[in-house]
């Protein structure tokens, strides 16, 4: 007995020796952090092309922007995005006693933690003139350091070639901004106008943060020019959107592209296959919303039936599915149904409609394929 306890206390100092040696003195309290894990946001293939969800304006340390590089990668993993791109201000370094001046570094510092995330990351940059004629960013250039830094209106001109003769993808950024305030509203300018003649302006930056300009929404559509939405960022993402919100998302450019690549988003961008989602709705050309639409909702065969004897009529009960991340609200235009219809993220409603017609037609007003229009969507019966 007394041997028995004396090993055991023996044995019980040992271990406890042992925990001594491996015990790190921390004790981990992992409840509060951040789960490892990249959301998906889920929107179906749109005619056999991927959807691929992009944000082509953001800055860094490297301009005005309050972050360090790899830290849009992190946040562009952690919401599911497939593209982005830095686009500082060439013209614009207001950190620079602090961050050394290169047009290149940012892209340059998140090129490796890009591959590794399978974050796409086309090179980019802002062409910062004063307003008018604004902004500009170019997509796809090779170099960012041997274009024009002088803001000086003389060189506007220079400075739009010099990102041209990269073979850039050029949009013009938040057309509103500023000019609204400068003139009282803004308008399609002559700088402007040369640009899209000489072929050297491809989209325009319809959405911009939480900012939708509408005229330009018009101007793309009327000039067959790409529409666009992006952050512009320059506070963590999470600063700016409540990002932690289920179904909140930072505004983006949808892009319906062949393949995830750099070559097949800049096929789409200059095909026009895009489609800018920020909040609860969509902006774009009538036919890109109508087949990201079509991609995403399909109604049941009906299930029930009820006759009202009394009418002499009888109502057929369908189920509708949003089978995507995106958000649908629906107006009755014509046909005798449900009047209104909200399809949440990923969910299904019931639908009702009077026996005998082939269709309801619907307003779709959570969607813009000009200023002051919506989709029109036909619910096949
Ligand atoms: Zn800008
Ligand atoms: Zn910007």
């Amino acid at each position: 007995m007394k041997f028995t306890s004396a090993l055991a206390s023996a044995l019980l100092l040992s271990v406890s020796f042992l925990q001594a040696q491996t015990d790190p003195g921390i004790m981990r309290l992992q409840e509060f952090a951040y789960p490892a894990k990249r959301k998906i946001l889920n929107i179906p293939n749109v005619n056999g092309l991927q959807v691929l969800k992009c944000d082509f304006h953001m800055h860094t340390v490297f301009t005005d922007g309050h972050v360090w590089p790899n830290v849009r990668v992190q946040e562009a993993w952690r919401e599911g995005l497939d593209a982005i791109s830095y686009t500082e201000h060439m013209e614009y370094n207001p950190h620079s006693k602090d961050v050394k001046v290169d047009h290149n570094r940012s892209h340059d510092l998140a090129v490796e933690l890009a591959k590794e995330n399978n974050i796409v990351l086309v090179k980019g940059t802002e062409v910062t003139r004063k307003t008018p004629p604004g902004h500009f960013n170019a997509l796809f250039i090779q170099d960012a350091s041997t274009l024009v830094e002088n803001n000086d209106s003389a060189l506007d001109q220079e400075a739009i070639d010099k990102v041209a003769a990269q073979k850039a993808f050029i949009f013009w950024n938040h057309p509103g901004w500023k000019a609204a305030t400068i003139e009282g509203s803004y308008e399609w300018i002559d700088f402007v106008e040369k640009m899209y003649q000489e072929k050297k302006l491809h989209g325009i930056e319809v959405v911009n943060g939480l900012g939708f300009h509408k005229k330009a929404l018009d101007w793309a559509l009327d000039r067959n020019l790409t529409v666009i939405g992006n952050t512009d960022i320059h506070n963590l993402i999470a600063h700016d959107y409540n990002i932690g919100q289920e179904g909140v998302h930072r505004t983006m450019t949808l892009i319906m592209s062949k393949d995830r690549s750099a070559a097949g988003i800049r096929d789409a961008l200059e095909a026009g296959r895009t489609v800018a989602w920020s909040s609860k709705y969509l902006f774009g050309k009538e036919e890109n919303v109508r087949n990201l639409m079509n991609a995403c909702v399909s109604i049941s065969a009906p299930y029930h039936e009820k006759t009202n004897k009394k009418a002499g009529s009888t109502t057929k009960y369908y189920e509708i599915s949003n089978n995507s991340d995106l958000y649908f609200e629906l107006e009755l235009k014509s046909g005798n149904g449900t009047k209104r219809i909200v399809l949440y993220p990923e969910s299904k409603q019931i639908l009702t409609a009077e026996a005998g017609q082939s269709k309801l037609t619907y307003e779709v007003v959570s969607t813009f394929i000009r200023s002051d229009k919506h989709l029109m969507f036909d619910v096949k019966l």
